[in-house]
C-alpha cells in the first residue's frame, strides 16, 4: 500500500539545518497496525505528515497504492488525501463553533455529498462512536475523550483506507485514552483500515502488530509481532 524510498526532510532553523527525516525506507501493507515510537524531536510527526500528504519530502519517493506522489500537483494531493487518508491529532483540531455533528459532516460537505446521504452517514458514525446524544454539542461542551471521538468520526467520514494518529491519547486521562485506542483498534480490526499511531506510551505501543522506533530522523528499529 505504502512504500517510502530514501525519504529525507530537512528544516532550516536559523543557521542550523535540522534533519527531521534521514533516508527513510519503509513498506507498509494494507491493514497493518503500526506504532511509531521514539524520543521527542526524533521525526515521528514529520513522518506522519509526509505519510498523510500534509508535507512533501525534500528527496526520495513516496508510493501510495503505486502512485508516485511526487508527480502529483497540490490539487491532486488534496483529492487523494481527502479520499484515502484520515488524520487524528493530539489536540483534536475541531472547529470550535461547529457541533459534533457538523464537525464530522464537514469533509462530506466539502466532497459534495447530497444532504440526505450525508445525514445518514453522520448518524451512523455518531452511533458507532457512542456520540448520538452529544451530536448538538460544541467541542467546548465535550470531554477530551468525546472530542477525540468526534475527531475520529471526522477522520472516518470519507471511509479512508489509511488512518494516521499523532499521539491521539496525549491530552487524555488514561481511561479516555484507553477508550480512544480501543476505538482505533476496532476500526483496524473490523474495517481493515491501515492504522499508524504515534505514541509515547510503551504499553500502548506494545499493542500494535508492528513497532517502529525512530531516533534523529532515522528508523532504528522495526519489529513485528510474531
Ligand atoms: P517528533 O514528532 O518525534 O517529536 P518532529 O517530527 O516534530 O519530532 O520534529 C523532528 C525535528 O524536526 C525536530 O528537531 C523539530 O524541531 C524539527 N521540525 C519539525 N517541524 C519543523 C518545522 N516546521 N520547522 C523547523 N523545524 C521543524
Ligand atoms: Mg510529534
Amino acid at each position: 500500500m505504502i512504500a517510502l524510498q530514501g525519504i529525507t526532510r530537512h528544516f532550516q532553523l536559523g543557521e542550523q539545518p535540522v534533519c527531521a527525516l534521514e533516508q527513510i525506507n519503509l513498506t507498509i501493507t494494507s491493514g497493518e497496525y503500526i506504532a511509531v515510537m521514539g524520543p521527542s524531536g526524533s521525526g515521528k510527526s514529520t513522518l506522519l505528515n509526509v505519510l498523510g500528504l500534509l508535507d512533501r519530502p525534500d528527496s526520495g519517493h513516496y508510493l501510495l497504492d503505486g502512485t508516485d506522489t511526487a508527480q502529483l500537483g497540490e490539487r491532486e494531493l488534496a483529492t487523494l488525501r481527502s479520499r484515502r487518508i484520515g488524520f487524528v491529532f493530539q489536540s483534536f483540531h475541531l472547529v470550535p463553533r461547529l457541533s459534533a455533528r457538523e464537525n464530522i459532516e464537514l469533509p462530506l460537505m466539502l466532497s459534495g455529498m447530497a444532504p440526505a446521504l450525508r445525514r445518514q452517514r453522520v448518524d451512523a458514525l455518531l452511533e458507532g462512536l457512542a456520540l448520538s446524544n452529544r451530536a448538538g454539542h460544541k467541542p467546548a461542551e465535550l470531554s477530551g475523550g468525546q472530542r477525540q471521538r468526534v475527531a475520529i468520526g471526522r477522520a472516518m467520514a470519507m471511509s479512508p483506507a489509511l488512518l494516521l494518529a499523532d499521539e491521539p491519547t496525549g491530552n487524555l486521562d488514561s481511561h479516555s485514552g484507553e477508550e480512544v485506542m480501543a476505538l482505533l483498534e476496532t476500526l483496524n480490526r473490523q474495517q481493515g483500515i491501515t492504522l499508524i499511531v504515534v505514541t509515547h506510551d510503551e504499553r500502548l505501543g506494545a499493542r500494535a502488530g508492528r513497532q517502529i522506533r525512530m531516533n534523529d530522523g532515522r528508523i532504528v528499529q522495526d519489529r513485528s509481532a510474531p
